[in-house]
């Protein structure tokens, strides 16, 4: 291979200019059966496939292939603070789980092209049943846990898995939350119903098994504990997963990847973005049910030969030096977080930075949320190794904006996750007439011009045009790739992102959508209208919060009635969407904002909430609705 030229401009450069020799040459970071004919068809745009002819394997290449030299390395550190285990698997243990597990779906009816939902905690287990779907070439569909029923019954109904792999229970702060009767009511609810339910049972719940459909997985493990299940090589093009995500209907999007595109993309960011080598540890503190989860908690550290570990738990609990305690014990070298965690921990005792010995540390990654420069600045300090923001989607699977420092170290410029990426070719556009913004601080949507490189998602499942319309069509008089992010690029090529383009808000990194919420909240009863925004929260970066118009306020006396109605709408939210979604207040009103042509004024909404000027209102309906608004907000 040629070796990486070492100026970072250039590299990039010729990421675009010489896209398919560029990529021809990651491509050869990865092990192929059959070798890719065409490295990058883009005949019918906004259709991108990779690697064209190419057979491979996403389960071969971040676990069979390292037994040759690695087998005896652990591969998978699964630790939970929540029980009190830690789980140490080699790659030759994976690779014997992840057959099991694989024989066990076969043996419940799955084939190639299936897909299989896992509604797990972050054990192990949740990543036997994520390798074993790509070794045997279904389409798993990760749901984070923490989504209750009627989430989790829109995803069955849009995935229509063959079996749903699930446990009893996760937990939180020690206490356990059952999975299990929420599985049931969704699989009630949703008019798909999966073929078999594979449960991991921890012991943490009682699970009521239905005979016929409820599988346990401890004893059809036994039953396959020699299995061999060799990796199917698929097309370059198969889908490898779906992972829902929110956007600005009530309806979440299937994020779909393929499988030689994300495999190549997720080893050379292991290369270029992480500078990471074989036998080093890697620590990333999300979870499996988000995009990070998939990308650098499985599939990156894995297919570059790393032991990943997999933390249950709580990042301040038995105290708040936990994580740091892992690092030292572990020798981690890459650590991946989110800002909300280290806001979270900046409130704790500085001491517990100081306690463990973190020299294996070489740097901090951090995404999912703008980075706030005191935050940056604290952690930065506190653990004294680069903090390097990084910018992404679920739906491009890898890092769009940041630092490669695995081509060339650059510093860093506090407030801006960095420069594009190799293979994105980031555009600011002005959002009324679709012009190109190519002077410095021009404040633009920051959007992709097709095609996206390897690892994006390929479409949106079952729904081209959806794809197209969502995402592609966004942008007057041009087709490119929208992120729905505001941007600014400076001078010298560094981004900074302002704030989201559309309504989907951001809660200490987790991406919500606000009509979801709403649509969970009209369904109360005693709710005519509800409109939810994303407010500032200086420890989640955004809270959501609903303002209700109730059918009949009668009721609504005084402040105890208030706050017992205000409890009621969020266990709606709760029992329906998942903790995650409830907002953190719930502000009953006589009338919302809206223009006179009918429309929700969210803008005016937040900047009061936030208590910010509310800019021109001219185009309101009545401005009594804004007024109460204010003054019940203080
Ligand atoms: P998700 O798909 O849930 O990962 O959410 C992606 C969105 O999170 C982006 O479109 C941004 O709005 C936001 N986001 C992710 N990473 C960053 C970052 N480093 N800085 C600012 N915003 C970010």
């Amino acid at each position: 291979m040629a070796a990486a030229p070492a100026n970072y401009a250039d590299f990039h450069r010729r990421s675009i200019d010489e896209r398919d020799a560029f990529w021809a040459e990651q491509a050869q970071l990865i092990e192929w059966q059959q070798a890719p004919q065409q490295i990058c068809n883009y005949d019918k745009p906004p259709f991108a496939k990779w690697f064209v002819g190419g057979t491979t394997n996403l389960c071969h290449n971040a676990v069979d292939r390292h037994l040759a030299a690695r087998a005896q390395q652990n591969a998978l550190v699964a630790i939970s603070t929540e029980t009190d285990t830690e789980r140490a698997y080699t790659f030759a243990e994976l690779h014997a789980e992840v057959q099991r597990m694989a024989a066990v779906l076969q043996s419940l009816g799955v084939k190639q092209g299936d897909r299989v939902l896992i509604y797990m905690p972050m054990i192990a287990e949740a990543a036997f049943a994520m390798l074993a779907c790509v070794r045997i070439g279904a389409i798993h569909s990760v749901v984070f846990g923490g989504f209750a029923s009627s989430s989790l019954a829109s995803r069955i109904e849009d995935a229509e898995p063959t079996v749903i792999v699930s446990a009893d229970a996760g937990s939180r702060g020690g206490k356990g939350v059952p999975y299990k009767p929420l599985l049931d009511e969704a699989i009630d609810l949703s008019a798909h119903k999966p073929a078999a339910v594979l449960l991991v049972d921890r012991g943490l719940a009682p699970a009521a098994m239905r005979a016929g459909r409820d599988h346990d997985w401890a004893a059809l493990r036994e039953q396959h504990m020699d299995a061999q299940v060799p990796c199917v090589w698929l097309e370059s093009t198969h889908p490898s997963y779906t992972l829902y995500t929110s956007g600005t209907t009530g309806k979440p999007k299937g994020v779909q990847r393929d499988t030689g595109g994300y495999t190549v993309a997720l080893a050379a960011s292991m290369k270029h973005i992480f500078d990471a080598q074989a036998g080093q540890t890697y620590f990333a503190t999300s979870d499996i049910g988000w995009v990070v989860g998939h990308s650098y908690i499985i599939y990156g550290p894995l297919l570059a030969g790393m032991t990943t570990i997999m933390y249950e738990g709580l990042p301040v609990r038995p105290d708040a030096g936990i994580w740091w305690s892992i690092v030292e014990k572990y020798q981690v070298t890459h650590m991946f977080s989110a800002p909300t965690a280290v806001r979270v921990l900046k409130k704790q005792d500085p001491e517990y930075l100081s306690k463990y010995n973190i020299k294996s540390l070489k740097a901090l990654w951090l995404a999912g949320e703008p980075l706030d420069e005191p935050t940056a600045t604290w952690i930065s300090g506190a653990l004294n190794v680069p903090i390097i923001d990084n910018y992404w989607q679920t739906e491009t699977g890898w890092p769009i904006l940041t630092l490669c420092n695995g081509v060339q170290q650059q510093s860093p410029r506090f407030g801006s996750p960095g420069k594009a990426v190799y293979g994105y070719n980031v555009k600011l556009i002005d959002e009324a007439t679709g012009q190109e913004l190519t002077t410095p601080n021009q404040k633009g949507v920051v959007a992709i011009e097709g095609p996206l490189p390897p690892g994006c998602l390929q479409t949106v499942w079952r729904d081209d045009e959806r794809f197209v319309s969502t995402y592609w069509n966004s942008i007057p008089g041009r087709q490119v790739y929208s992120t729905f992010d505001w941007g600014i690029r400076d001078a010298d090529g560094y981004y900074f992102i302002l704030g989201r383009t559309d309504d989907v808000i951001n809660v200490a990194g987790h991406r919500l959508g606000t009509r979801e919420i709403e649509e969970c909240i009209a369904g109360h009863p005693n709710i005519a209208e509800v409109a939810v925004v994303g407010v500032a929260d200086q420890l989640k970066g955004q809270v959501a919060m609903a303002f209700a118009v109730p059918r009949d306020a009668s009721g609504l006396v005084d402040d105890a009635a208030r706050l017992k109605f205000e409890g009621e709408v969020m266990k709606q939210v709760d029992s329906q969407l998942g903790a995650v979604a409830r907002p953190a207040r719930v502000i009953f009103v006589n009338l919302l904002p809206k223009t006179r042509s009918g429309k929700l004024l969210r803008r005016a909404l937040q900047a009061v909430a936030e208590r910010r000027d509310t800019g021109d209102l001219t185009t309101m309906e009545d401005p009594v609705a804004l007024q109460q608004i204010k003054d019940l907000m203080g």
